[in-house]
Formats: structure tokens, sequence, C-alpha cells
């Protein structure tokens, strides 16, 4: 319609549809081409808003799936985001349109967003929060069939309520309801509720938190009931923040259903799945104990859901915990059967972390999962890189036939990726005079910027938010060596930097103003820039101009990282500590790995070694590499790299990879054991219940009692090892329980290294109350060899042994028998 305005207006559509003259649109309605494209293009959207996409191929799936987020990066125009766990959201949500999954998006509408980062003189971060005018952006407001905007309501201790009304946005085919407690009905305090994303402290974080997890609820059914959309069978929590949700449909189903709170919690839980972000502690959503007694409970506790039933689902019940605390991830994985992390790495640190909560168990049994995060293409490929696919190898636009791009022309690419660094180039020196203007520089003053960068030079890109552990001072180690690489005569390197500090965090500002003072410096600041105001818009620049993507995180904080999978779709290639998805997609020619001192060295040492080993791969590698040119100009090597990057990385960095595996090892079975639960009046879950109470009274005097295996006194590796056990199952029935053996290799303290199970047999009573079990356990590889036996609970509707935390084990020193095999 207008390409210049469009740039005016940041790629914001409503804007420039507010903002486009009658002239023109006068003079494209007479434009028999431009109408042409107009009409294929609303033909193309109709059938991609209604035709049945992968979902619809799928039996038994659930109706919809509401998924709840504190943040959501959709589009640089709708700024309710801070980093990963949003753009994450948002691409959960986009893929979920592309693929045809009902999913039902809720968050908050923040009048004033994430703030907008600038710097001062000095470089230290400023922030402003310029509100948004929801009515500018396209949002609608959800009504009444009358016409009257929904309000959802939720009730405060100080005797009245905290009103909202809800707004609808449009992810493609995904309805996306974000809460707005800026009303009239609430006093200034209710409606500064939603003024920011991770603004307040305390009682602002916990009200907003009511308000996303129990009106989110809420405008769920007001949603589908005004629309006639099925309600959702999942309700799946992106981090802990949304958590609440689980006490308003345990409220809902003790109300409407009679059921008891522990019934009405079984019923609840088999249909939710938690997914954990972050192995940071400070990254963990932690109140008082009292400040959650104060909102849920007194005058403002639902008879439905008793505030000391709350307090126990937030309690840090396992040897490390304080008492005195409430953590939203621990209630997160009491209200949902299914939790998983968001790499394989992150997945097994999660269960470290956690397993406290299911003592007993092995860290492997611990029940968390692991779905590795992924991109949505769409958002972050370059339109050029998409147009050349189309061309090349259209195949892998429909997700198959990767190893076609290795046929992909290196000229093709190569042209391309100059095309992409030109552009970021421009677009940094755009915003590095709107910044040196703002830090109050003259035109003359800045006139350098004119040459800053070089579209021919290897540009190695870091943005990312500033928490300490993302280091981004690390390539700041050893300032003269990074001097040294930037200002290499054959071999330059120049490097492009971004990324906003939490507005509370001092230190990470201080990492900032750290790195703007060493470029602002004359003789590099042509090599290396610092962007201020890092989001989605400059982060597209950017993983699409990059050649090479930096990430230097202490291993294993990075709960996955997803800006390196965006720079892999674009041809860029990745340099990074293994750490999240690069911990386990790394494959020694897709990229670099900055060997990690993890473990073996205190902080100090191990910045002193990593920023050593990064160096040393910048000069001694990437560069050499990246300058290694053939008789055409051609980085040949370099392009076979990408070539190998984007054929291999790219089916597995895709959301779309993603969002299957959320469907089918998540989404799926939980709606089957939600419709178990379900079924009949809540029958599932009102005899769970009970049986879960049964077992737990009892769970005290189960014991094993004897343990002996009867095989020869050396075994030999092919033959098996009979085991006999007498157990007291303290009054339950055997069907209550499963007796197994856990056996294999065993390390140098005599534990088990990752166990297989064998349920024993039997369950005749030897004499009152004892039973005895037997069973053949396999004999199948040479050396250090042991096994032990243990009783677990057994139900067909939980999902897993670990479930309840239950496990009783023979008495010490029966608890491991050990032998060497032959
Ligand atoms: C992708 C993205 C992130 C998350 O990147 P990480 O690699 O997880 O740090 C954060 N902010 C923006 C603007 C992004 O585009």
């Amino acid at each position: 319609m207008d390409p210049a305005l469009w740039e005016t207006v940041r790629h914001d559509p409503v804007r420039l549809l507010g903002e486009v003259g009658p002239a023109r649109l006068q003079r494209l309605a007479a434009d028999r081409r431009f109408l042409r494209q107009l009409n294929d293009t609303a033909e193309d959207l109709r059938e991609y808003l209604t035709a049945d996409r992968w979902y619809q191929t799928l039996d038994d799936a659930p109706k919809a799936i509401a998924y709840f987020s504190p943040e959501y990066g959709i589009t640089a125009a709708l700024p309710q985001y801070s980093g990963g766990l949003g753009i994450l959201a948002g691409d959960h949500l986009k893929t979920a349109s592309d693929l045809g999954v009902p999913i039902i998006g809720v968050g908050l509408l923040y009048r004033h967003g994430y703030f907008s980062q600038s710097l001062s003189p000095d470089g230290w971060q400023l922030e402003r929060y310029p509100p948004i005018d929801p009515n500018g952006l396209p949002l609608t407001l959800l009504r009444e069939p009358d016409g009257a905007p929904v309000r959802v309501r939720i009730g405060l201790p100080q005797g009245h309520d905290l009103h909202a009304h809800v707004w609808l946005a449009r992810v493609g085919r995904v309805p996306q309801l974000l809460l707005d407690s800026d009303v009239e009905e609430n006093d200034q305090a209710g409606r500064d509720i939603t003024d920011r994303l991770y603004g307040g402290g305390g009682d602002h974080r916990l009200l907003q938190e009511m308000l996303l997890g129990i009106g989110g609820v809420r405008a769920i059914r007001a949603y589908c009931r005004i629309t006639g959309h099925p309600a959702p069978e999942v309700f799946h929590t992106n981090e802990g923040h949304a958590g609440y949700l689980g006490l308003e449909r345990i409220r809902e189903l003790v109300s409407e259903h009679g059921l008891s709170f522990d019934e009405a919690l079984e019923a609840t839980r088999a249909g939710t799945v938690f997914t954990t972000h972050t192995p940071v502690p400070a990254g963990i959503d932690r109140f008082p104990r009292e400040l959650v007694r104060k909102y849920f409970g007194g005058a403002n506790e639902e008879p439905e859901v008793p505030a000391e039933r709350i307090l126990e689902l937030g309690a840090e019940t396992y040897p490390e915990g304080d008492p005195a605390v409430f953590n939203m991830a621990v209630m997160g994985m009491r209200l949902a059967q299914r939790v998983n992390g968001v790499s394989t790495l992150h997945g097994q640190v999660s269960r470290e972390m956690f397993g406290g909560l299911w003592g007993g168990f092995d860290t492997a049994e611990v029940p968390v999962g692991s779905v590795t995060n992924g991109v949505h293409a769409g958002t972050w490929v370059a339109r050029e890189i998409l147009e050349l696919a189309a061309r090349e190898v259209p195949s892998v636009l429909h997700g198959e036939g990767w190893e076609g791009v290795r046929r992909v022309p290196g000229q093709e690419i190569w042209r391309i990726r100059r095309l992409l660094r030109a552009r970021l180039v421009e677009e940094a020196r755009r915003r590095l005079r709107e910044s040196w203007k703002h830090r109050g520089a003259s035109e003359a003053e800045i006139s350098w910027i004119d040459d800053a960068l070089d579209p021919d030079v290897l540009t190695i890109g870091f943005a990312r938010r500033v928490p300490s552990y993302k280091r981004l001072t690390l390539m700041m180690h050893d300032p003269e060596r990074l001097r040294a690489l930037l200002l290499d005569p054959e071999r330059p390197v120049q490097i492009v930097i971004a990324g906003k500090a939490h507005p509370a965090d001092e230190g990470g500002k201080r990492l900032i103003q750290d790195i703007v003072r060493f470029a602002d410096a004359e003789d590099v600041r042509h090599r290396i820039v610092f962007l201020p105001d890092y989001d989605m818009a400059l982060g597209q620049a950017l993983v699409q101009g990059c050649d090479v993507w930096l990430n230097n995180p202490l291993r294993p904080l990075e709960a996955c990282g997803t800006s390196g999978m965006k720079a892999a779709l674009n041809g860029g290639l990745n340099l990074s500590i293994r750490d999240g998805w690069w911990d386990e997609w790394y494959d020694g020619q897709n990229g670099w790995a900055i060997p990690s001192a993890d473990g073996l060295a205190g902080p100090d040492r191990r910045d002193a070694l990593e920023s050593a080993a990064l160096y040393e791969l910048v000069a001694d590698h990437v560069s050499v590499m990246f300058y290694d040119r053939d008789a055409s100009g051609l980085p040949r090597r370099w392009l076979e790299m990408v070539k190998h990057t984007i054929a291999t990385l790219g089916p597995k960095v895709l959301a779309s990879r993603m969002l299957r595996d959320y469907v089918q090892r998540y989404y799926v079975p939980a709606a089957r054991s939600g419709r178990a639960m379900a079924a009949d009046d809540h029958a599932g879950a009102r005899s769970l219940a009970v049986w879960k109470q049964r077992i737990v009274k009892a769970w005290p005097t189960v014991a094993v009692e004897h343990v002996e295996s009867t095989g020869e006194a050396s075994p030999h590796v092919g033959t098996s090892l009979p085991v006999r056990v007498v157990v007291d199952l303290g009054g339950l029935d055997p069907s209550d329980v499963a007796v197994e053996v856990a056996y294999g290799r065993v390390d140098d303290t005599d534990a088990l290294i990752d166990p297989s199970y064998l349920e024993l047999s039997g369950g005749e009573p030897v004499e009152e109350g004892r039973l005895r079990y037997v069973g053949e356990v396999p004999l199948a590889r040479s050396g250090a060899f042991g096994y032990s036996v243990r009783v677990v609970p057994r139900h067909a509707m939980l999902a897993g042994p670990a479930e309840m935390g239950l496990v009783t084990l023979p008495p010490a020193p029966h608890g491991m028998t050990n032998g060497n095999l032959r």
C-alpha cells in the first residue's frame, strides 16, 4: 500500500491503515494489479484460517487447549514481553495457528508493557514506559451479546473486587485473551495492577498472578460461553506465574460438581501441563507465605479452596526448602500431572533441582521431562532466505527434504548473506545515530557513524537479556585481545551487541555501561557497537544479518536459548558454550563449541578459561574460515558449514517440531487422563483421590522384610539371577503396589548407574500379612553389577511410579546387593 509509510510506522499494520491518506487509497482502489494481489492475499488468508491442518488429522486430540503466559512476544508493535519466555509464547501461538492446534492464549495486557531502553551520555541504561493505546492496536474488546464489555472479577481481601476487561487478539486462527485492570470500576491501585510487565514487587506481582491465573480461567469461560468455542480439555502454563489457574479450576469443580478438594485436585492435575523455564533460583517466583495467606485467606477465603490447602501446594517441603516461602514452581508441579523443561539438558537439571519433591527416587525417575524449544520461521527468517528456499528447495517450506539444501548454489547463499549483513549495517548505523543524538552528541561529532561497521567484515552478534549468568562482558575479559581481534588488519571482526537489563538490576546496568564505554573508544567504535532497545524488530535484523551468533552463558544456567536457532535458520553459525539447545544439537560441523569449565573452576578462573577459549576460536578458526576465499571470492568451507547447519538443524529448531512434541507427548495424554477423571460425573477423580488417601495412610507400614538371590555364587553373563523377596504391605492389596528390582551397572560407590527395572510377580501370602514376590533378573553385561528392591504405589491413572513420591526400600544393609559378572 505504501512501502515508505510501512517503514515509518515500524511495520505496524493497524497504524499503517490509520495513516495512509485518502488520495493513496483512491489510487489503490483503481489499480487493477493491486486489487488482484489484494484478492489473492485475502483468499490465502481465508484458506489459512479455515482449512484443515496437521492437527485435524489426529484422532482423539483435545478439543481445545488453554495456554497461559505472563508475557507474549507476538510482534514488535505489541511490546508485551521482556525476553525469551515471551518470545517463545508468541512463537507457540503462531505455530499453533499454522498447525491448526486449537489453543486459546491467555495473558495480561500491560498498559506500559516492558520498558524501552536508551543510554545516558556515560552509557547508563535509562528506562521509559511509553503507554500503549489498545484502540490503536490489533485488539478488540470482548463483549457480551448485548454489547457490554465482558467483565471478569476476582475477590480481594479488602472486601472489594478487582475488575478487568478482556481484550481479544487474533494470532492467525488462535484467539488470545488479555486481561486489563485499567477500568473505571477499579480504584487507582486496582487500575495499576496491569501497568507494567514485571514491574513492582510482592503484592503487585501476586495480584498480577491472581488476575492472570484466576481471572484467566474466568475469561476463558466467558469467551467460550459467548462464542460457542469448546471448553479447554488441557491447561498449559508457560512458567509458574499463572499457577493459580489450578485453584480456580478446583473451585469450579467443588462448587459445580460437588467434588471434595482432593477429588477436584486430581481432576485438575490430570489435564494440566506445567513447563518450567529456568534453573536460576532468581528466575523462580517465590512469595512470603504470609502474603499468600493474606490474599487467599481471611475474608477472601473461598470455602472450596481453604487457604491452608493452598499453602501446602506451594510449600518447599524438601531438605533445603524455606518454610517461610510459597514457591510458584513447586505449586505448579503439584497442580500438574505432567511437567517439562525446555531442552534435554534443562530437563536433567530440573530433575536434580526439584528432585527433593520426589525423595527416594533416582534423579532419572523424577517425573520432569523435556521438550526442546523451537522458533517460528515465518517470524524470524528473512524473506530473501524464504524466497531462495521456495526457488531451490521448496519441500523445506513444508518441513521436508532438508538434505536438498546442500545442492543450493553457494554464490546464491553468499549473495543473500551479504545483502542481509549490509542491511544490518544500515540499520545499526541508523540506530547508532539516534542513540548518539539522544546522548547529546552533535551532527559533527557523529559523522564517523556513516562508516561504522562494514558490510564485508565477519559480523558477530550477541543480543539477549542481561542477567549475570549470560555474561554480556565475557568477551571483554581481556580487552587487549578483543581489540586485536577487532582491528586485525587481514581478518577483522565486528561485533553488534544489544540487550536490556532488568530495571532493578544495577549489576546488569553496570555490565552494559562497561560494554558501552569500551565501544565508545575512538579506535574501535567502527568495529563494535551497542544498539539500545533490543526488541523483536532489532532481533530480526540481528539474527538475519550476523554471520556468527555468540552465546556464552554459565553452563548449565541457560535453560534452552532460542536466538541461536533463529540465526541458524538464516544461515548464521553458532559459537556457543554447550548449554541449553546447543548442548543437544552441536555436532562438530554446525558451528563451534566454546569449551566450558563447568564444575572444574571457580567463577573467576572459569571466566578466564572460557574467554581465552573464545578468543582462540575466533582468531584461529572462525575468522580463518570466513576469510578463506576461492578464486571466485567465495568462502567454500564456510558455505558448506552453513548448508550443513540449515540441512541438519532446520527441521529440529522449528517451532512446528516443538508443537508436535507438545501435542503428542503432553496435550493428548493429558486430555486422555483428564477424560478418564471426568467420565461418569468424575468417578475417576473421586476413586483416585480415595485411593491416594488410603495409600498415603498405609505407606509408613509398608516394608521390605527379606531379599535373597538364589543363583550361583559367581554368575555368568547371559544367565539370570533368581530373586525372592518378602514384603509386608501393611494391609494394602497387592494390586495397589508394584514390587520391583532396579538393576544394572554400579559405580565405585556401589550406586546404580542408569538402572533398569523389573517388576516381580507373585504376591502369595507366606505368613500373616506377608507376601512373597519372585523374578529373574537378566545378566546382560559383564563387570560390576548390582540390584536393589523397592515397593512403589501402582494405579492405572498415575503417570509414572514416582508420581506420589512414595517408595519403600529394604532397610540397610540390604539396600544393595553387588557382584561382579563374568
Ligand atoms: C529470541 C529472542 C530472545 C530470546 O533469546 P535467548 O537466546 O533465549 O536469549 C530474547 N529477546 C528477543 C527480542 C528475541 O528475539
